[in-house]
């Protein structure tokens, strides 16, 4: 191995263990934004080491095309990743899964298109071609997850016999792979039906899945890219791209198991239940009347409470409410020596982790935090708690009643603190659209408005205690 040759493989490998050790920092909240540079260099390493690869090897190097090309897509990048909401961040992160499908799908394409897929050998040539597949629809499906949670495609389209029309596109690409795999070369036509019917078959898998789901599916078409690049990276006998493929495809895969069992579903069941699908029809549930309170006499019960749970939700990434609320926690702490702790259900919000990136953006101490396992015992002995812009993950009906779509769900036991104050706009149902009996418990008072203002208002009301 002559001494550039080294140097390239040795860089892919420190590039794979900057992936690998970037990945493990980021499973912390204190070392997550060290892992995100580490992993970054790494993926800088990787590029530059591959711009210069082919031009050592066989003087090839479009550099201008490819500079010109980098340059729009990191300029974008930069752009719509400084000016995203947190609440916009599950889609942001679909449109960027959906570009890394696509251009592993591009890439296969390419080697097909003109025939060098045909010259390394059946088993290259089918992981091409599986690449291809995977590819292009994690890309069209990570489309639909993108316009759907950002609100361009409202209705969630249902098609009668869609898991037979779902079945006939995925065998009808199957049959094209195999085809292309038994060509002798190249078969431009063949491709171009792989690559039309892998596109219809990412949107006809993705288009019934209801609203809620998303996250768990952009996670799994997250797996589904890593996949495809690990593939196109045999193809092109790069090994940054095999090990960077391998981690995304089993980090994605973990995460994608995590959130669903955290709902306590199957990977199945959210692909094709239809959970969360709005069909216009009147959320049904527990009735009876809601008790409200105004946040200025909340306050003064909160003052003089021993201990407290805060259990925030969707609704304070909504109202980006964290820093308020900081303020005035710190101002029951320190004035009056109330014991507060935040609970956070793993799928709260609308990624995982969603939470404690907002409380964290707002200074509050790791070890105020705790997760659904560890603090569950304590509701029973808690003063009382205080429900953020959450519902469905502190619905004592996941608990309680079979018919309900959440049944089974593990929530936060909300319902068992001495008192419950849950703060929410209006009597608007969570995110599966099942209305939530916690709300009309004699133990509940709801304070209506936006989670920042009352928050505001809270702290507001114990400077006048
Ligand atoms: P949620 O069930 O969606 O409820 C959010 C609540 O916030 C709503 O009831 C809404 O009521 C209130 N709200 C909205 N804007 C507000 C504002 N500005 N001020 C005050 N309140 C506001 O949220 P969650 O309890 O966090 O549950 C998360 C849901 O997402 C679950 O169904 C979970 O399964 C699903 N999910 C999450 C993940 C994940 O990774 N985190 C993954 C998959 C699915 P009003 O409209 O009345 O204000």
């Amino acid at each position: 191995m002559d001494f550039w040759s080294f140097t390239v493989e040795a860089s892919y490998f420190i590039a794979a263990v900057l992936f690998i050790m970037g990945l493990k920092r980021m499973g912390s909240p204190k070392t997550a934004r060290g892992g995100i540079v580490w992993a970054g260099a790494g993926m800088v390493l990787a590029t530059v080491v591959t711009l210069w690869h082919p031009a050592m090897e066989a003087g090839v190097g479009r550099y201008f095309l490819i500079l010109l090309a980098i340059g729009i897509g990191g300029i974008g990048a930069w752009i719509s990743g400084k000016r995203v909401q947190m609440t916009a961040m599950p889609q942001m992160v679909a449109l960027y899964n959906g570009m890394g499908g696509g251009a592993a799908a591009a890439i296969a394409l390419v080697e097909m298109y003109s025939g060098a897929a045909w010259t390394h050998g059946t088993t290259v040539l089918i992981l091409a071609v599986a690449g291809a597949i995977i590819g292009a629809v994690s890309f069209s499906g990570s489309l639909v997850a993108w316009a759907k949670l950002e609100g361009v495609q409202k209705k969630t389209i249902r098609l009668p016999q869609q898991h037979l029309i779902n079945g006939g596109v995925a065998l009808a690409a199957v049959v094209l792979g195999v085809m292309i795999v038994m060509a002798e070369s190249s078969a431009p036509v063949l491709v171009t039906l792989l690559l039309i019917t892998t596109l219809v078959l990412g949107l006809v898998i993705t288009n019934p899945i209801g609203g809620a789901d998303m996250p768990v599916v952009i996670s799994l078409y997250n797996a589904l890219t890593g996949l495809a690049v690990a593939f196109e990276g045999f193809v092109l006998s790069n090994p940054a791209m095999i090990i960077a493929g391998t981690v995304v495809g089993s980090a994605g895969t973990l995460l994608t198991f995590l959130m669903a069992n955290a709902m306590n579903r199957s990977i199945t069941n959210v692909l094709f239940a239809g959970f969360g699908v709005d069909d216009g029809a009147e959320a049904e549930g527990p009735e009876g009347e809601m008790k409200s309170v105004e946040a200025f006499d909340a306050s003064a019960s909160f003052a003089y409470s021993d201990s407290l749970i805060i259990v925030p939700g969707y609704g304070l990434a909504v109202a980006q409410a964290q820093h308020k609320l900081w303020e005035f926690v710190q101002m029951l702490q320190k004035e009056h020596g109330v014991d507060v702790k935040f609970a956070i259900h793993p799928v709260a919000g609308r990624m995982p982790g969603h939470m404690n990136v907002l409380l964290a953006e707002a200074g509050v101490p790791y070890d105020m935090i705790y997760d659904l396992e560890d603090i569950n015992a304590e509701f029973p002995t808690a003063d009382a708690a205080l429900v953020i812009g959450a519902n469905d993950v502190v619905n004592p009906a996941a608990r309680t009643d079979e018919s309900s779509p959440i049944y089974g769900m593990p929530i936060l036991d909300v319902d068992k603190a001495r008192e419950v104050y849950v703060i929410k706009r209006g009597k608007g149902t969570g995110f599966s659209g099942v209305q939530n009996a916690l709300f009309f418990g004699d133990n509940t008072r709801m304070i209506f408005g936006d989670a920042k203002q009352v928050c505001s208002d809270l702290a507001g009301g114990l400077k006048q205690l």
